[in-house]
């Protein structure tokens, strides 16, 4: 079978983005025959971004319930929380002493806020914390432990990948003896997913707090989330680009493609940017209404969230505690008996 790992960070409240861009496709994926899915709430990563210990708590609870209202089948896939299971940052460190600085130096994340710091003449390090620095280790580690196969990402991670697959390919050569502990995981590029723009018209992203949440607010959030979203100042009876509309490339994401070339028609025509909004409101609505009301009914249990995630701990861990002891005793680690 093969095995196929997504996270999402707990940093925020789930977006359209990361419907349309990770837990949609993922979970038509996991429906497949021959795929073993690892889906996990990537909770020791938003510690890098949010230092908010109450907004940290409480989307690790909306991610988990937005996962399951939109229909994952929590008994086929593995579903967990990152810190769970106590393997991931044991891994993380032996990962650590393994991995060249100079391969981090290179890290796209990091490199952009040393540019960003330059930019403004501060220290290049200022504000770079070692947690930003290293954080492609714990990447690493999060799909060495279960040797994802296949790992689904933006272009923007490409480049991380790589640098898992140089890390396992160290810890291979200097301790395998013979033996791969590691499979070296391929990316999986979504071609077919774009990435959605924010009401900003940058990258939507919990970071940025410019996103359309998904649940949360209801009905009336999401219109009202909607309507801000920037166009430009044509007016209605004047032809629209529609390529280069964020409101197109929303509605694509939703749409078939035979609704998308008919709003793309309405758009060149003239049709006014409320009306257009109204439009994409009602169609989004289609597909997140009838699992609203799941989400509202498991956010009012939170036990039974937890329940399912202890349930989901227990499976990933009976994968990385053994594993654990394998890697513990190829770097010399063995626990007495
Ligand atoms: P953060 O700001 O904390 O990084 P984020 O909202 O940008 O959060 P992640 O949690 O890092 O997103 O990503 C989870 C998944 O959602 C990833 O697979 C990512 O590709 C996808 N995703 C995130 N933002 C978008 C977007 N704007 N469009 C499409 N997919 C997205």
């Amino acid at each position: 079978n093969t095995r196929v790992l997504t996270g999402i960070t707990t940093s925020g409240t789930p977006h359209l983005g990361n419907y349309a861009g990770a837990i949609r496709p993922s979970i038509r994926a996991s429906a497949q025959a021959g795929v073993d899915a690892f889906y996990f709430m990537a909770d020791y990563h938003a510690l890098i971004k949010c230092d908010d210990p109450q907004r940290i708590a409480r989307s690790r609870l909306e991610i988990a319930a937005t996962w399951i209202a939109a229909g994952l089948d929590t008994d086929k896939v593995t579903f967990y929380r990152q810190s769970d299971i106590p393997e991931i940052p044991e891994l993380c460190w032996m990962l650590t002493c393994v991995t060249p600085k100079g391969l981090m130096n290179r890290a796209h994340a990091y490199k952009a806020s040393v540019d960003q710091n330059q930019l403004k003449q501060l220290d290049p390090d200022d504000g770079i914390t070692m947690g930003l620095f290293s954080y492609p280790v714990l990447m690493a580690a999060d799909i060495l432990m279960f040797n994802a196969n296949k790992v689904p990402v933006g272009r923007d991670q490409i480049q991380h990948l790589e640098m898992t697959r140089d890390i396992a390919q160290r810890f291979n050569h200097l301790y395998g003896r013979g033996k791969d502990y590691f499979v070296l995981p391929e990316v999986q590029i979504e071609e077919e997913v774009a990435t959605l723009p924010g009401l900003d018209g940058r990258k939507m992203s919990k970071s940025y707090d410019n996103t359309i949440p998904l649940f949360e607010g209801g009905a009336g959030a999401m219109r009202a989330a909607v309507m801000r979203i920037v166009t430009d100042s044509r007016q209605p009876g004047q032809p629209k680009d529609a390529e280069g509309s964020h409101l197109y490339t929303l509605y694509r994401a939703f749409a078939t493609h035979e609704e998308s070339a008919r709003f793309r028609l309405d758009l060149e025509q003239g049709l006014g940017w409320g009306e257009a909004k109204e439009l994409l409101y009602k169609r989004i609505e289609q597909d997140l209404a009838p699992m609203r009301a799941q989400y509202a009914e498991l956010m009012a249990r939170p036990d039974r969230i937890e329940d399912i995630l202890q349930a989901g701990a227990v499976k990933a861990r009976k994968l990385s505690s053994v594993f654990m002891s394998q890697l513990r005793e190829a770097v010399g680690l063995r626990q007495p008996a």
